[in-house]
């Protein structure tokens, strides 16, 4: 057998095409969306993943402002920058992009940001929300995996979804989505004994460890829907996934390839996420018929 590739880059065209329609309606009544994104250093990763943000803001008909301060600025810096976008009525989401340079602390930074343009879905209350099943924003990527399923058809519900790495912003928000939609959920982490005894289990597999190749074709359920979130660049300038691809679409059902599976997903739910703030905001503005 060997696997159906999910084009995470054809559905996230889709994705930015919709949100390119509701930036119109929402002009249409004349509010113009923003984003801001801040970054902090010259990061050579962190730069090009903001240039392909501020790049698809564009397209997509959003307003982008990108801020970009030197390595050396300092956390009250940033701090007093995060709270003029907040009462920056231009601006419906604010991105600050990580990592932060080691002398900030970043949960003080995330949590400074307003919750309501919290478009990462990093901020505390955010991930309380999620928490309890009233969710404001979904984090970026595991909102991306969960449109990906949706558009592939991939039954949820009552299906055994296995996660490999829970991280707050992968694996935790993901185990999250996938057991509101009616999943029976494992998430696995670093100390889990007997992984492959795990994800040989799952209907839906998603990896997201950091660690290149590290699930293979033989921890594999044949059929499942294997999504890979890692992005590992080899010392050869390639890059690869958390998922040993070869081996692994031999025996899956489907599974997202590395580049141009999740990767696009993650910034298409960032354009998601800032339309919706900026139509929640265009709702508080409209005038009341009483
Ligand atoms: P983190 O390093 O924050 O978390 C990694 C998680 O994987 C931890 O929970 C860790 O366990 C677990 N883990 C590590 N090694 C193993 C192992 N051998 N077996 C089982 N679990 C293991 O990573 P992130 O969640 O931030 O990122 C994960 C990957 O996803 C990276 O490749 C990153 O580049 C990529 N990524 C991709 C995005 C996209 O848009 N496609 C967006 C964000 C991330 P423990 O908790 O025990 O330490």
């Amino acid at each position: 057998m060997t696997a159906r590739i999910i084009d995470g880059k054809a559905l996230s065209a889709a994705v930015r095409a919709e949100v390119a329609e509701r930036v119109k309606a929402l002009r249409a009544q004349g509010l113009q969306p923003g984003l801001a994104v801040v970054l902090v250093g010259e990061d050579p990763a962190s730069q090009v993943y903001v240039r392909n943000k501020a790049a698809a803001c564009e397209k997509a008909g959003l307003h982008s402002r990108v801020i970009r301060l030197g390595e050396d600025t300092t956390e009250a810096e940033l701090l007093d920058l995060v709270r003029q976008l907040n009462e920056d009525a231009a601006i419906h989401g604010i991105l600050v992009q990580l990592p932060l340079p080691g002398h900030m602390n970043t949960a003080k930074v995330i949590e400074t940001i307003s919750a309501e343009k919290d478009v990462d879905g990093f901020h505390i209350s955010n991930a309380g929300l999620l928490l309890t099943g009233k969710p404001l924003f979904r984090p970026c990527t595991p909102y991306g995996v969960m449109r990906m399923l949706e558009s592939e058809e991939v039954p949820v519900r009552g299906a055994e979804a296995v996660i490999v790495g829970a991280s707050n912003i992968v694996g935790k928000p993901m185990a999250l989505l996938l057991l509101a939609a009616g999943a029976t959920v494992t998430l696995c982490n670093s100390k889990t004994r007997d992984l492959g005894a795990q994800t040989r289990r799952a209907d839906i597999l998603v990896v997201a460890t950091g660690r290149p190749g590290m699930v293979t074709g033989d921890m594999i359920k044949p059929g499942a829907v294997v999504i890979d979130v890692g992005i590992n660049r080899l010392p050869d300038g390639s890059l690869v996934g958390d998922v040993d691809f070869e081996s692994a679409k031999q025996v899956a059902g489907a599974i997202t390839p590395v580049p141009g599976g999740v990767g696009p997903m993650t910034i298409a739910m960032l354009l998601v996420n800032t339309i919706e703030a900026a139509e929640r905001s265009a709702a508080t503005m409209l005038p009341t018929t009483s």
